[in-house]
């Protein structure tokens, strides 16, 4: 099968396997795990913070990241798509008693007047105060879209005036890092809180990181344990997250080749189905409106060829392209899913 679900289908290489065989670990519950403390403090470095906390799932760091900058009752802000609004299953609201409001931007694509054109910071006894707003890059329900520096400097500088905090949702950071060619420094300087993803584009198996500075660390660290989430000999996890840094960050330039290579044989046959100029990075949205064919049928279609795709709205098909993608993959793909796309168009 050609699993174009997600980027969190990748298999650990046999060399990430063996670098997870022979790391060195011990009970990081202790702080005594070495392989994971360095990996901490040399992704936290990475970003330009002061401390990094590992953690199970990308939703963990999520969560522990806006209960350190935002109070109960009180809210954050976030795009109406996004991961931590769309796909957390309310956990803000059950865990850490945060409200949240939402603004809508197009393929996700941040313009720092959207969230400041609704933020309320310190609105009193009467309404909910805003204190933080959150932003998700690469947006992934956008479309894999790259948010500008430009915009993401503007908020920080007017937020910082409010004092409200920013946390970014970095699970695909990576993937704007390399499209865009802005540092990782540069897009950590202007948050709160990071969170970011391993087990994405980066291939490894398991784990996120959420960075802070010393205090919210620290606190964030009880919180970790209080969920169940403190976990023991966690090195082996930490070295193939050390491998993903080590070996598969630049090649996810070839991942993004891939994407705009599917969205462009797509787009040869049905210029309104995709853009390609839409595809920034390894996200391939369709738009199958006005054809004769749903998500589901397509995607059982592609699935009957051998090709797994992920229906996301009633007539929104999304593909993803990763690391166990190669180029024979998208050659095959490119082989069958215009034609199918063809056959619906109508008559
Ligand atoms: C995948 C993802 C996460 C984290 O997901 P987990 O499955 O909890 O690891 C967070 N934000 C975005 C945008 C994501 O795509």
């Amino acid at each position: 099968m050609i699993d174009l679900r997600s980027d969190t289908v990748t298999k650990p290489s046999e060399t990430m396997r063996a670098a997870m065989m022979s790391a060195q670990v011990g009970d990081d519950v202790y702080g005594d795990d070495p392989t994971a403390n360095a990996l901490e403090e040399r992704v936290a470095a990475l970003f330009g913070f002061d401390a990094g906390l590992f953690t199970p799932t990308g939703s963990l760091a999520n969560q522990l990241a806006i209960r350190q900058l935002v109070k109960p009752g009180d809210e954050i802000l976030t795009e109406t798509f996004s991961h931590i609004v769309r796909a957390e299953l309310g956990a803000g609201a059950v865990f850490s008693g945060i409200t949240t409001r939402t603004w809508e931007a197009p393929r996700g694509i941040l313009k720092a007047a959207d969230p400041l054109h609704i933020a309320r910071p310190h609105s009193g006894p009467y309404q909910v105060s805003t204190t933080a707003i959150a932003i998700e890059n690469t947006h992934n329900f956008g479309g894999g879209t790259v948010q500008s520096i430009d915009e993401i400097r503007r908020l920080r500088d007017e937020s910082l005036k409010f004092e409200i905090f920013m946390h970014l949702d970095g699970a695909r950071i990576w993937n704007a890092h390399v499209a865009s060619g802005v540092s990782f420094l540069e897009y950590g300087k202007y948050f709160d809180t990071v969170s970011i993803c391993f087990s994405k584009g980066l291939g490894a198996p398991v784990g996120s990181m959420m960075l802070s500075n010393k205090e919210r660390n620290i606190s964030a660290r009880q919180w970790r344990k209080r969920y169940g989430a403190g976990m023991r000999q966690i090195g082996m996890l930490a070295a193939a997250a050390n491998y993903a840094l080590d070996n598969n960050i630049d090649r996810l330039s070839v991942d993004h080749k891939h994407a705009q290579s599917l969205a462009q044989a797509v787009h040869a046959v049905a210029d309104h189905v995709v853009n390609p100029v839409e595809v920034e990075t390894n996200i391939v949205i369709l738009n199958l409106s006005g054809l004769l064919t749903d998500a589901a049928d397509l995607s059982a279609s592609l699935k009957a060829a051998g090709i797994l795709s992920s229906p996301v709205g009633p007539k929104i098909l999304r593909l993803v392209t990763h690391l166990d993608i190669s180029d024979d993959d998208v050659a095959k793909v490119n082989s069958v899913l215009p034609e199918l796309i063809e056959r619906a168009l109508e008559a």
